[in-house]
């Protein structure tokens, strides 16, 4: 049974249990992922990081076309002592005073859970900064210039407070997770390093047990 969770709280956060907003995208993805980069700290380039670099890269340049009538912040340093969350957001376009996040991503336009996670926390973290709530904001795909809005939902902050959470159990427990070999594994910048073809425990077992029957069956053989 999953142990439930207490909802965030203001404190004093060890810089330790401080979670990079980047962290929410990358274990929410995989949480060996996460693992690699900040515990082993393993980073590998393959295109899709190197697109992602680019991406921000261009984050700056791309704010400028942006719509007259809101004022433009880009690389803007934020925090939440609420949810112990730090980070970096790449453009907030204020509305009204209103911050709206938007954070730049390779690529055609793709719904993705993670993309979601990580701009949430961005907002989560504005709303402390600047006061206000902030409900929306958005995902730009550079390669389709598509404004994909994403609706900060008490779902989605929820999920946001678990994952962070779940961090910091990890960052605690400081072990590896496992891999799991799967369809996220082809995109996955650190698929050499990881191996997941061997570190996948679930094929490691298979492959005990199949070395193990075939023992038995060559004693049984003999
Ligand atoms: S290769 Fe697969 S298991 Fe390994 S970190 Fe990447 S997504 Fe996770």
């Amino acid at each position: 049974m999953e142990v439930e969770k207490s909802p965030p709280s203001l404190r004093e956060w060890d810089e330790l249990d401080l979670v990079p907003l980047s962290a929410l995208q990358h274990y929410s993805y995989c949480p060996r992922q996460y693992g690699l980069i900040y515990l082993e700290q393993v980073w590998d380039e393959n295109i899709y990081t190197m697109k992602g670099r680019w991406a921000h890269e261009r984050a700056d340049e791309e704010a400028d076309k942006l719509r007259e009538d809101v004022q433009i912040l880009t690389a803007l340093p934020v925090g939440s002592d609420l949810y112990g969350l730090v980070g970096k957001c790449d453009v907030v376009e204020l509305h009204n005073g209103i911050p709206y996040p938007v954070e730049y991503k390779h690529g055609r336009l793709k719904s993705s859970i993670h993309d979601e996670l990580q701009l949430c926390g961005q907002a989560l973290c504005l709303e402390e900064m600047f006061g206000v709530p902030v409900v929306r904001g958005v995902v730009y795909h550079i390669s389709s210039k598509h404004r994909r809005e994403v609706e900060f939902t008490p779902e989605l902050r929820r999920q946001v407070w678990e994952v962070a959470e779940e961090i910091r159990e990890l960052n605690a427990s400081g072990v590896l997770p496992q891999a799991v070999y799967d369809a996220r594994c082809t995109d996955c910048s650190l698929q050499e390093s990881c191996m997941p073809e061997v570190t996948d425990g679930h094929l490691s077992q298979d492959w005990a047990d199949w070395s193990e029957a075939k023992r038995a069956l060559a004693v049984d053989g003999s």
